[in-house]
C-alpha cells in the first residue's frame, strides 16, 4: 500500500497514544541507555561513531546514574566481544515521561578500558585537576536538517540552490517567513524535550543557511558541557526521526555554502572576575602557541572535516593561522564587545567544527589553559 508521509505520521500517533495512555507498573521503570557506538573502522581505521539508545527496565526510579547497572552492546562483524556501558548522568525522558530516564553512557571495552572513542575519560580528569578555576563552557551548535529521502538540506529545491544571497547572510540568519526557514518544528520540539530532560539549553536561533540551525548549551562548569551536548544531540536526531527529517552535523554538507561550527566559550574564574580580560588574553596567548595542536582535536578526523570548513572564505577563518580579536567574527577565537567593555567575562573558541567531540574540545583547552599544557598519560583502547 502506498501511503504519504504525513497520513501515516499521523495514524501512527493515533495508534501510539492507544498504548502510551495504558498505566505503567510502579515497579517497571523504561532507563533508556544512550551512547555513541564507535561502529567498524575504516580503511583508515577511522572509526564512525553513531548514536544508539535501548532500553532496559529496572524495578526502582533512580536519582544517580551510578545507581543504575553496567550493560552491553554487540559489535558488528565480531561475534566473539561486547562493549560495555557505564552509566554517567541521568536526564529526565522527554519521549516516555513519568519516572523513565534516559542514561548517557561512557563506553569501554569487555576489560572496562576507556574504548577507542571515549573521550570523556581523560577529559574528566582534566575537569577534575582543574576544579579549583571552576572552568565554565557554553557551546552553540549549528547544524543543517536534511530531507530525510535524499539527504538534500531540508527544503532547498530539489536541483540547484536557494536563491543566492550569500553576500547578505543575515537575510536568512535569525530568519522567519516560509521561503527562508524550514523545520522549525523540530527546533521548537527539541528545545522543549531537552529543557524537560534537564539539559542546559539556553538559547536557539536560524543560521545563516536555510534549514540550518544552531542552539546554545551552557554555561556549565567541566565535565557537564560535555554530557549535556551530547545528550541533546542524540534528541535531536530523536525528534527529527518523528517527523522522517534527517540532522546532519557535517561542518560543509554543501560545498560553496556556509559551513557549520561548534563555537565555544570559555572562561575560568579568574577571567569572570574583576580585571579578567588580561587573563583572557594570557589564554589567548597561549592558545595562539598551541593552535596546531587543537587543530587535531576540534573534529573527529583530526582536522581533515574542518579542512573543508576553514578555508578563509564563506565567513570561516583559515585553518593554518590563528588569529583573535574584539567582536572580530572572522578570527579564529573572539573576544565579545561586552566582555572588552566590561573587563572581564569569556572568550569564543571558533575553531571547533559542528560534528566535533565536546570533550576533547573542552579537555584540549584546559589541558593549554589551566593546566599548562599537562598531556594525559592514559590510553584508549580499540575493542579487537
Ligand atoms: P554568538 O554571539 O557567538 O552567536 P551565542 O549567544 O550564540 O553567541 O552563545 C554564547 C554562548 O556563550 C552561550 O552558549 C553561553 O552559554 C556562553 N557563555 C556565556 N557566558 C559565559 C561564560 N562566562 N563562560 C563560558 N561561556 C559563557
Ligand atoms: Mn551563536
Ligand atoms: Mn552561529
Ligand atoms: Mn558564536
Amino acid at each position: 500500500m502506498n501511503i504519504s508521509v504525513s497520513t501515516s505520521l499521523k495514524s501512527n500517533q493515533t495508534y501510539l497514544a492507544k498504548y502510551l495512555s495504558l498505566e505503567q507498573p510502579k515497579d517497571a521503570v523504561q532507563i533508556t541507555y544512550v551512547f555513541q557506538h564507535p561502529g567498524v573502522p575504516d580503511s583508515n581505521g577511522n572509526y564512525q561513531s553513531h548514536w544508539c539508545g535501548k532500553t532496559k527496565v529496572v524495578d526502582f526510579v533512580p536519582r544517580d546514574a551510578s545507581e543504575l547497572p553496567i550493560w552491553n552492546s554487540g559489535v558488528p562483524d565480531v561475534s566473539t566481544t561486547e562493549i560495555y556501558l557505564k552509566p554517567v548522568r541521568l536526564y529526565n525522558d522527554p519521549f516516555r515521561r513519568g519516572n523513565n530516564k534516559l542514561v548517557l553512557c561512557e563506553t569501554y571495552t569487555d576489560e572496562m578500558k576507556p574504548l577507542i572513542t571515549n573521550f570523556r575519560y581523560s577529559c574528566n580528569e582534566a575537569m577534575n585537576e582543574a576544579k579549583d578555576e571552576y572552568p565554565w563552557f557554553g557551546i552553540e551548535q549549528e547544524f543543517y536538517l536534511l530531507d530525510g529521502t535524499d539527504g538534500r538540506p531540508l527544503g532547498w529545491p530539489k536541483t540547484g540552490y536557494p536563491k543566492d544571497i550569500h553576500d547578505h547572510q543575515v537575510l536568512y540568519h535569525s530568519a522567519v517567513g516560509a521561503n527562508n526557514v524550514y523545520g522549525r518544528d523540530v527546533i521548537e520540539a527539541h528545545f522543549r524535550a531537552c529543557l524537560y530532560a534537564g539539559i542546559k539549553i539556553s538559547g536557539e536561533n536560524a543560521e545563516a543557511m536555510p534549514s540550518q540551525w544552531e542552539y546554545q548549551v551552557g554555561p556549565c562548569e567541566g565535565i557537564r558541557i560535555g554530557d549535556d551536548l551530547m545528550m541533546s544531540r542524540f534528541i535531536l536526531y530523536r525528534v527529527a526521526e518523528d517527523l522522517h527529517i534527517g540532522v546532519t552535523f557535517d561542518p560543509k554538507p554543501v560545498p560553496g555554502w556556509l559551513g557549520a561550527g561548534a563555537h565555544t566559550n570559555f572562561s575560568t574564574a579568574a577571567m569572570r572576575a574583576e580585571g579578567g580580560i588580561k587573563e583572557i588574553e594570557r589564554a589567548l596567548e597561549k592558545l595562539s602557541k598551541t593552535h596546531a595542536k587543537h587543530m587535531t582535536k576540534y573534529d573527529p578526523h583530526g582536522g581533515a572535516d574542518n579542512q573543508r570548513r576553514l578555508i578563509g572564505a564563506d565567513f570561516a577563518p583559515k585553518l593554518d593561522e590563528f588569529r583573535y580579536g574584539v567582536a572580530d567574527r572572522s578570527a579564529s577565537a573572539r573576544i565579545p564587545k561586552q566582555v572588552a567593555q566590561d573587563g572581564c567575562g569569556y572568550f569564543e573558541d571558533r575553531r571547533p567544527a559542528s560534528n566535533c567531540d565536546p570533550y576533547q574540545v573542552t579537555e584540549a583547552l584546559v589541558r593549554t589553559v589551566c593546566l599548562n599544557g599537562k598531556e594525559w598519560e592514559g590510553k584508549l583502547y580499540r575493542y579487537v
